[in-house]
């Protein structure tokens, strides 16, 4: 019989939460220990069906601190980094336990941040506390055993960073939080769901990527001067120009107006151009869920492809802000790669 080993790296979120006030349901949800979660889940005792039945292997840790996601950093980013790099050899795959509404940025940090990764690490969380009768914890976390423990149950195994939720498996660097309150929480707008966990379970293997063959390994620095920007009619250019004078300022996302437009007006161009000679990084990604920016479709998107305005193609706001910070952080050619496709976040016409 196949068996697996399996490392779950507790961050926090909804999923472990309960009430500030035990037994009052009006007070705020905050985060529990592990022990809390574990309880709640018979399945990940020894004497559980995951272990006696399946013979797989847990190993459980957790933040010394777990936390909203909300709270996230890429001090975060860096820790759940530490704890793969350290565990990489001796597992066959991680599950990462997090709350969802940053989910989507953590999983886009970790795909670019782990180099050539050949085992899978699968986020989950839940909408629903694990504690609470009509939970989707349980099916959530037990669905992301059976993608990272893919060998035991027969399943390709996914080399890459991957969202796991609502019975969905997607890539997580093209992955959204789309619901706040559906448990259906996240979609993948502009790259097909890997797959799905109904009855059976099915992957599509013709979306996932090579298991890579070079050595894995971690590069886990993040630029955080960076500033996003949504056009909206009226926005006021002057504010681009101020911005061009922050020395600490890097990089600039700009959420334009569908496939890459932006206004004309000669104002506005000056300071993307003030912009760019002052040396900052200009991504330009569609404020469109499923948008693709073509800065040559139309002039006003041709006019910021002449300032030197990088384009995000598909890319997600998660993606390209990670992807960015990454990228800046880790002193690589941001020009040459950040409209590059790194990690299957961004489609190549
Ligand atoms: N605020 C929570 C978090 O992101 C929401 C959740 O987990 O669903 O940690």
């Amino acid at each position: 019989m196949p068996s697996a080993k399996l490392l779950i790296l507790y961050t926090g979120g909804t999923i472990g939460m309960g009430h500030e006030i035990p037994g009052d349901s009006n007070s705020p949800l905050i985060p529990q220990g592990w022990e809390f979660l574990q309880k709640a889940m018979p399945a990940l005792s020894l004497d559980g069906f995951f272990t006696k039945e399946k013979g797989i292997e847990f190993t459980y840790k957790s933040f010394d601190h777990v936390i909203d996601s909300s709270e996230f950093n890429p001090n975060h980013w860096a820790e759940i980094l530490e704890t793969l790099s350290k565990n990489y050899i001796s597992y066959d795959g991680f599950i990462i336990i997090h709350g969802t509404d940053t989910m989507a940025y953590t999983a886009s940090a970790l795909s670019f941040a782990l180099q050539k990764l050949g085992k899978p690490v699968v986020l989950t969380g839940s909408q629903l506390p694990i504690f609470h009768p009509r939970t989707d914890a349980i099916s959530n976390l037990s669905n992301a055993i059976h993608i990272a423990a893919a060998n035991v149950f027969n399943l390709p195994v996914i080399a890459e960073v991957l969202i796991c939720f609502n019975d969905k498996l997607l890539r997580g660097n093209r992955s959204t939080k789309s619901s706040s309150k559906d448990f259906s929480g996240f979609e993948s707008p502009s790259f097909p769901e890997l797959g799905s966990l109904e009855q059976s379970i099915q992957i599509r293997d013709k979306y996932i990527l090579n298991i890579p063959t070079e050595p894995f390994c971690v590069l886990p620095n993040f630029e955080t001067n960076i500033i996003i920007i949504t056009l909206f009619p009226g926005f006021n250019p002057e504010i681009l120009s101020r911005l061009a004078n922050d020395k600490q300022l890097k990089g600039v996302i700009l959420r334009t107006f569908g496939s890459g437009n932006a206004p004309s007006s000669e104002i506005f161009i000056n300071a993307i151009q003030l912009l760019m000679d002052k040396g900052k990084t200009i991504l330009n990604i569609s404020q469109c869920q499923e948008g693709f920016v073509n800065m040559k479709a139309y002039k006003t998107g041709n006019n910021l492809y002449k300032c030197g305005v990088i384009s995000g193609a598909d890319m997600t706001l998660e993606a390209a802000t990670a992807k960015m910070m990454w990228l800046l952080g880790n002193e690589k050619n941001i020009s040459l790669l950040l409209g590059e496709n790194l990690r299957g976040e961004l489609s190549t016409i």
